[in-house]
């Protein structure tokens, strides 16, 4: 299985480069972000709980999200793989996560960050928000409490990598199209030494 952990910041361009990497290698698309919105539009409980803390953009409990991405795990066990966006966001997430795919006779092939700075993803997610309907798109103050919780809770998951050997980091400043050739560069190096 091919398994990789799209790491960055809000508004890096995680969602544009998922959905070509999905096409491209024909993996499943993990977003715990839509997987939540998904509950809310849908009234379940565990959307209402939710709902209060992604408005604040503070992040939700990591049980919540290893318990969705499990049962999203069990539901595709023949993938080819899986992206993971948005997830792991904290350390025990990822810990979280090598777990089930242990349990699953997997692991994690990657991760790939992409780098952005904090002024142009503000800039960014002020944009998109003008077309997502997203809530926590629209509000600078929220905009820059998401990045914050990133900065302190989600970047330590880059180091967690790393210390696996599995992190790999591309500028996400640029053409979509050349920042995707920079994922495909580290991906297919990988396959190359999975075939060895
Ligand atoms: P996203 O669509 O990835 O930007 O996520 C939107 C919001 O959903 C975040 O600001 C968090 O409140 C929540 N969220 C999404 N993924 C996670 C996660 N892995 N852990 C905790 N909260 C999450």
């Amino acid at each position: 299985m091919l398994n990789i952990v799209l790491f960055g910041p809000p508004g890096a361009g995680k969602g544009t480069q998922s959905q070509k990497l999905i096409d491209k290698y024909n993996l499943i698309h993990l977003s715990t972000g839509d997987l939540l919105r998904s509950e809310i539009a849908a009234g379940t409980e565990l959307g209402l709980k939710a709902k209060s803390l992604m408005d604040n953009g503070l992040l939700v409990p990591d049980e919540v999200v290893i318990g969705m991405i499990a049962s999203k795990i069990q539901e595709n066990k023949h993938a080819n793989g899986f992206i993971f966006d948005g997830f792991p966001r904290t350390v025990p997430q990822a810990q979280g996560l090598d777990k089930l795919l242990f349990e699953n006779n997997t692991e994690i092939s990657c991760m790939i960050a992409l780098k952005v700075d904090d002024e142009e993803l503000t800039k960014r997610l002020l944009l998109r928000g003008q077309t997502s309907g997203r809530p926590d798109d629209q509000n600078e103050e929220l905009i820059r409490k998401r990045v914050q919780e990133y900065n302190t809770k989600t970047t330590p998951v880059a180091d967690y990598y790393a210390g696996q050997g599995k992190f790999y980091a591309v500028d996400g400043i640029g053409e979509i199209d050349e920042i995707f050739a920079q994922l495909c560069k580290h991906i297919d190096s990988l396959l190359e030494k999975q075939k060895k």
